[in-house]
C-alpha cells in the first residue's frame, strides 16, 4: 500500500467498501428472501390443512374423504397441496389414514410422536429416506361428533431449498461482479477527481529554473486545487526573485573580481619576467598564476552565462560551412589530444551550411571537444563527425571515455553539476561547461542530447538548422 498512487487507493477503498456494502446486502436480501419463502410455504401448507379437513366426513365416526371424484380442481389439490397428508386419532396417536405418496416415503409417525405434536401442534420437520427434507404442519380438528383428529399435511422443500441456493449462487456471482465494476468505476472516477492534481503536476514540471516567469494555472473554482496553485505560484514569486537576486549577484560579483585579477595576474606575470628571482620564487609565482587563470576561465563563464541569461548576449549570424568549421576548430584543440595520448578523429562530409555565430559555436564545440578529450583516458579515442540530414547540421562527439552514470544524464547540462565518478572528480572543471554549450545552441534555434554508458563512452549530438540557402540547394540536387 506504502507505493500506491492516490489513484490507486481511493480505487482500493472504493472497490473494498462497495463490496462490503454488497456482501451486507446480499446477506440481509438472501436472509429476507429465505424467511419469505418459509412463511410462504408455511401459509400454504395452513391452507392445505384447513382445506383438507373439509373433505372429511365421518360416517359411523370413521373418517372418510368425500369429494366429487369428477371435480378437477379438487383432484388437483388432493394431488398437489394434500399430496403428503396423515391423520390420526389424536386421543391414542393411531394413525387412521394415509396419503399414497406419504406411506410410500414412510412419513408417518408413532403414536409418542403425534401424543407429542398434539400437545404442540405447529411446523416440523421429517427426513424421508433418501434425505429428501419435508415440512409438516399439525393441526387438531373435532369431527361432529367431537372426537379429536390430528391431521398432518406435509410438502417437500426440495423446491424451497433450491430457490435459496438459486438466490445464494446469484448473490456470489453478483459480489465479484460488482466489485469488478466498482474497481473500474473507481479507478475512472479517482481518475477523474485526480485529473486536475494530474494538470497542476504537469504544469508545474514544466516550470525549470529559466521559466519561473510562468505560474501555474487557476480554475477560479476556488477549491482546495486552486488554493494549491495559488500557494505554489507565491513560491514562484518568491523563487524567482530570489532567482533573480542571485544571478544580479553573480555577474556583479564577477565583474568586480575580473579587475583585481586582471591586475594580479599581471603582477604575477611581471614577477615571473625578473631575472634574479629564486627558482622557489618562480614556482610560486607560476602556481599563481595557473590559478589565476584558472579563476579568470571560471569568472569569464559564470559572466558569459550571466549575460545570456540577461538577454545581453547578441548572435551575429553569417552563413558557414560546419564541415571547414569543425575542422578549423579541431586544429585548436590538437595538441590538447596530443599531450593526453588521444586520438583526436574527424570525420566531417561537407559542405553543410549553417548560419550562426561562428565565435560562439566555437564556444560551444570546444567545450564539448575538451570535455570528451578530459574524460577519455590515454588511448581512447574522440570521433568528431557532422552530416546534413532531415533539414539539420548533425555534430556528433563520440568518445571511448569514463561515460556518464544513468542518474546523472538528465543533470549535466544544469550549471554546477559534475557527475559523481571518482574520475570526473579527479579532472578539472566546475560544471558551467555544458550549460554554456546548451545556451549557446539553443539561441541557435538548435538541440543537445546526449547517450552515455559507463566505462563504454559517451555521444553527443548537437543539432542545427541549416542554412535556408543549404536547404533550397539541397532540394534542388
Ligand atoms: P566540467 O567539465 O567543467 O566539469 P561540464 O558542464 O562541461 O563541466 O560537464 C558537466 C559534467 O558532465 C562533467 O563534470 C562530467 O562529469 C560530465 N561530462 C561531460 N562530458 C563528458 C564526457 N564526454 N564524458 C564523461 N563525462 C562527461
Amino acid at each position: 500500500m506504502k507505493h500506491w498512487g492516490i489513484r490507486a487507493r481511493l480505487t482500493f477503498s472504493y472497490a473494498v467498501l462497495f463490496a462490503l456494502l454488497l456482501a451486507i446486502a446480499g446477506g440481509a436480501l438472501y436472509r429476507s428472501a429465505a424467511a419469505r419463502l418459509k412463511a410462504d410455504t408455511n401459509t400454504s401448507l395452513d391452507h392445505s390443512c384447513s382445506g383438507l379437513w373439509g373433505y372429511f366426513e365421518f360416517p359411523d365416526g370413521q373418517p372418510i374423504l368425500a369429494y366429487d371424484r369428477e371435480d378437477h380442481d379438487i383432484l388437483f389439490f388432493l394431488r398437489s397441496a394434500a399430496r403428503y397428508y396423515q391423520l390420526y386419532d389424536s386421543e391414542d396417536g393411531r394413525l387412521l389414514m394415509e396419503a399414497e405418496d406419504s406411506a410410500l416415503l414412510h412419513l408417518s409417525r408413532g403414536p409418542q410422536d403425534v401424543l407429542r405434536l398434539r400437545q404442540h401442534p405447529g411446523f416440523d420437520e421429517v427426513l424421508a429416506p433418501g434425505g429428501v427434507p419435508f415440512r409438516f404442519r399439525s393441526m387438531e380438528f373435532r369431527s361432529p361428533a367431537r372426537h379429536p383428529f390430528l391431521l398432518r399435511v406435509g410438502r417437500s422443500l426440495m423446491e424451497e431449498e433450491s430457490d435459496e441456493r438459486e438466490l445464494l449462487r446469484l448473490l456470489l456471482l453478483l459480489m465479484p461482479a460488482g466489485t469488478a465494476v466498482a474497481l473500474v468505476a473507481g479507478w475512472v472516477m479517482a481518475g477523474r477527481a485526480l485529473k486536475p492534481v494530474q494538470q497542476l503536476r504537469l504544469a508545474a514540471d514544466e516550470i525549470g529554473i529559466s521559466q519561473l516567469d510562468r505560474r501555474l494555472p487557476l480554475r477560479g473554482t476556488n477549491d482546495e486545487l486552486d488554493l494549491l496553485a495559488g500557494t505554489f505560484n507565491q513560491a514562484f514569486t518568491r523563487l524567482e526573485k530570489s532567482v533573480a537576486e542571485m544571478k544580479q549577484f553573480t555577474a556583479s560579483i564577477s565583474h568586480e573580481l575580473r579587475t583585481p585579477l586582471a591586475c594580479l595576474q599581471a603582477e604575477a606575470e611581471r614577477a615571473l619576467q625578473n631575472r634574479e628571482l629564486s627558482d622557489r620564487c618562480r614556482q610560486i609565482f607560476a602556481n599563481q598564476l595557473e590559478e589565476f587563470h584558472r579563476l579568470d576561465s571560471l569568472l569569464r563563464r559564470l559572466l558569459t552565462l550571466a549575460r545570456a541569461e540577461a538577454g545581453e548576449i547578441r548572435i551575429v549570424a553569417e552563413e558557414f560551412d560546419v564541415a571547414e568549421f569543425l575542422v578549423s576548430t579541431a586544429e585548436q584543440i590538437k595538441f590538447v589530444a596530443d599531450s593526453r595520448g588521444v586520438n583526436l578523429q574527424l570525420n566531417c562530409a561537407g559542405p553543410v551550411a549553417v548560419l550562426g555565430d561562428r565565435h560562439w559555436l566555437q564556444s560551444a564545440v570546444l567545450n564539448l571537444l575538451d570535455n570528451a578529450l578530459k574524460f577519455t583516458p590515454a588511448g581512447g579515442r574522440v570521433l568528431l563527425e557532422s552530416k546534413a540530414q532531415g533539414g539539420l547540421a548533425i555534430i556528433e562527439f563520440s568518445d571511448t571515455g569514463i561515460g556518464i552514470a544513468e542518474q546523472d544524464l538528465p543533470h549535466i547540462f544544469e550549471r554546477f553539476f559534475r557527475a559523481n565518478a571518482s574520475r570526473s572528480r579527479e579532472v578539472e572543471g566546475v560544471g558551467l561547461g555544458l550549460a554554456i554549450a546548451k545556451w549557446i545552441i539553443e539561441a541557435h534555434h538548435g538541440s543537445i542530447e546526449v547517450q552515455s554508458r559507463v566505462g563504454a563512452g559517451s555521444r553527443f549530438t548537437v543539432c542545427l538548422p541549416l542554412a535556408q540557402g543549404a536547404v533550397l540547394r539541397a532540394q534542388a540536387r
